[in-house]
């Protein structure tokens, strides 16, 4: 009885030590294939937007990029794709990246390839009627992976991208965001910002902290002798 027990305690606890590292480390390659950074050679970094978009702070956010020539990438959920098709479509023809980010946000733990599908299918189709362009990336909300996960996205031609930087903007102030992002900047670094907030009522988002804090990363990450790359040159690397 007490070997059973043993066992029991034994496989649970690998099992939540494989389900912690594989499935919620954002810089774990346990899923791949996986772009958690770019090449360290040349100083080259990506900013990358999840969960919008969403009115006004992705429009304040492409004015931003657009006066400093910086380019993005934004993960979209469907669900706002459906609420802000003319920010897609602008998005698209400022010639920035498309990801998808599921259509409406769900934890990928525990689900079936099935769900997991359906969610990047309609979001694909709501990007591609919105902005004319078909994603060929995808980041899954929270960064969670699950299996199945990875042969969805390979029947569906699409590069799982995660990160390895970020501006902690869903619990800082403007300034903790700024810090914090270039404390984690390193050659080759994908930095992870929002330019939504899942996809709840429009009127319960505010990323204003990320538009605030935007122009200081680029700033100073530029004076530190960074360069901002698209995620299509990390990928062709
Ligand atoms: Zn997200």
């Amino acid at each position: 009885m007490a070997w059973l027990l043993v066992s029991i305690l034994f496989l649970g606890l690998a099992f939540a030590a494989w389900f912690y590292y594989a499935c919620t480390v954002p810089t774990s390659r346990f899923f791949r294939p996986v772009l958690v950074r770019g090449p360290a050679q040349g100083r080259k970094i990506a900013l990358t937007f999840d969960d919008g978009p969403a009115s006004p702070f992705s429009e304040k956010i492409l004015d931003i990029l657009r006066d400093r020539k910086v380019p993005a990438a934004f993960f979209v959920c469907g669900k706002n794709v459906e609420r802000y098709p003319h920010i897609v479509k602008r998005i698209a023809q400022e010639g920035h990246t498309l990801g998808n980010h599921t259509f409406s946000h769900p934890l990928l733990y525990f689900r079936s390839s099935r769900f997991i599908g359906d969610e990047i299918d309609r979001t694909q189709a709501a990007i591609e009627e919105a902005s004319g362009v078909r994603p060929t990336v995808f980041r899954p909300p929270y960064g969670g992976r699950w299996l199945g996960l990875m042969g969805v996205l390979r029947a569906r031609g699409l590069r799982l991208i995660m990160w390895s930087a970020t501006g902690y903007d869903w619990k800082l102030q403007t300034d903790g965001v700024v810090s914090a992002a270039l404390r984690e900047l390193r050659p080759g670094a994908v930095v992870l910002l929002h330019d939504g907030h899942n996809v709840g009522p429009p009127e319960a988002i505010d990323r204003s902290n990320t538009v605030a804090a935007l122009p200081a990363i680029i700033n100073q990450a530029r004076a530190a002798g960074y360069e901002f790359v698209s995620l299509s040159e990390f990928l062709a690397a």
